[in-house]
């Protein structure tokens, strides 16, 4: 593929890695400090603080409190030219830390167990560098620092709080450190990289009654199994099988007693889809089914269905841009994994639906030194070698796109 962007000289990368090289001992420092103190969505005041802090020091003009927690930093070159922005997302999860290692969390029930932490130092080292260098750049990139990715849309909240203009931001990338890839590999790919989510709860209203008589009853067991089934029609039989998408019921809550026929049932689950044109058409055939069967049995329901982020969608000139310069990075093609496709999703979407962008996946497992639980594991853990390879991809990409 030819890419439209410069060649940076092979002179000028060697020195860029070594100054990088050189800050790796900073990035697990500070990698380390922020998962001791995890915070949940908008809730990251100390992690916010900590940021606001070093881009002082280093005289960063930066905004904070945007979206509550949420940071804003502005590094101009030294002369004018485009504007690019570097996303990265801050908060923590409630999960229960099970790693035994000296910088365990220090928050009871929550851990940085999706690698959020990492993506913080990446983009401190990755403002740091810049401002370090701003002769090796034009034009002005924007670090945002984002609170809630994990399913409360910090990023949304961002945008209508105005990052993404004055300046006005061209394009943007962002990186998740990624266990389903070995340490030493990239995962970027234009187009379709994450899903959509989808989200619902239903309640069922049946008739409760004896577990011997359920004539008198309306079973709101019996309901739900045959929704279950109903639900997983919309995939086996009204998507078009060349589209991927998963319908997943996730909790199913009912009755008293083994005796007891039950009154009412709960569900919820997680819809997930590539193709943005099928927005809006599980809902409408969630509740199609769910109304046909209850209306069958004699049942109600109560169904709240909503969208939670759109699919993440690379721009095919901005997927070039990463795709060189981390081929650069890992130092042979085959590093850079273009079967990197996954129905996770991620707020990262509300970025790329407004301005084009490329969000890609820096390996980050080493099963041979037991990092290589999944994220959300209470024993997630990564190579922190990782740090230094996603600062080096961010900051070649600046040089690159702002050259
Ligand atoms: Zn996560
Ligand atoms: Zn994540």
């Amino acid at each position: 593929m030819v890419s439209t962007f410069p060649t940076l000289s092979s002179v000028n990368l060697s020195q860029i890695r070594l100054k990088i090289r050189s800050l790796q001992p900073q990035l697990v420092d500070w990698r380390r400090r922020l998962h001791q103190r995890p915070e949940l969505g908008f809730q990251e005041q100390m992690t916010s603080e900590f940021i606001a802090q070093k881009l002082q020091k280093w005289g960063i003009e930066h905004q904070t409190g945007i979206a509550k927690t949420g940071i804003v930093a502005t590094i101009a070159g030294n002369r004018p030219g485009p504007v690019l922005a570097i996303r990265a997302d801050m908060d923590a999860l409630p999960i229960q830390e099970e790693n035994d290692v000296p910088y365990r969390s220090l928050h009871e029930g929550k851990m940085h167990a999706c690698g959020h932490d990492g993506h913080t130092a990446i983009a401190l080292g990755t403002a740091y560098y810049l401002c370090q260098h701003r002769e090796d750049f034009s034009g002005t990139v924007k670090m945002i620092f984002q609170p809630a990715e994990e399913g409360l849309g910090g990023a949304k909240s961002m945008i209508e709080e105005g990052v993404l203009s004055n300046p006005e931001v061209e394009a943007i990338i962002g990186l998740h450190l990624w266990n389903n890839l070995p340490i030493g590999t990239v995962g970027v790919r234009s187009g379709p990289l994450m899903a959509a989510v989808e989200s619902f709860h239903c309640t069922i209203f049946g008739k409760g009654g004896h577990g011997a008589m359920p004539h008198q009853t309306v079973d709101s067991v019996l309901v739900s199994a045959q929704i279950v089934n109903a639900l997983q029609t919309i995939v086996a039989r009204n998507v078009n099988p060349l589209e991927s998408a998963v319908v997943t019921i996730g909790e199913l809550h009912a009755g008293t007693a083994h005796n007891v026929i039950a009154d009412t049932a709960r569900m919820s689950g997680t819809v997930r889809y590539f193709n943005s044109q099928l927005e809006g058409y599980f809902g409408k055939r969630f509740e199609e089914l769910i109304a046909g069967v209850c209306q069958s049995h004699g049942a109600s329901y109560d169904l709240n269905y909503w969208r939670l982020y759109p699919p993440v969608i690379n721009d095919v000139n901005m997927a070039d841009l990463v795709r060189s310069v981390a081929t650069d990075v890992v130092e042979t093609p085959v590093g850079v994994v273009p079967e990197c496709q996954t129905m996770a999703s991620e707020d990262m979407s509300f970025f790329l639906e407004a301005v084009p962008g490329c969000y890609f996946f820096l390996g980050s497992a080493n099963p041979a030194a037991d990092l290589a639980y999944p994220h959300h594991h209470p024993r997630f853990n990564f190579d922190e070698t990782a740090l230094g390879m996603g600062v080096e991809i961010f900051v070649r990409c600046v040089e690159k796109f702002c050259g």
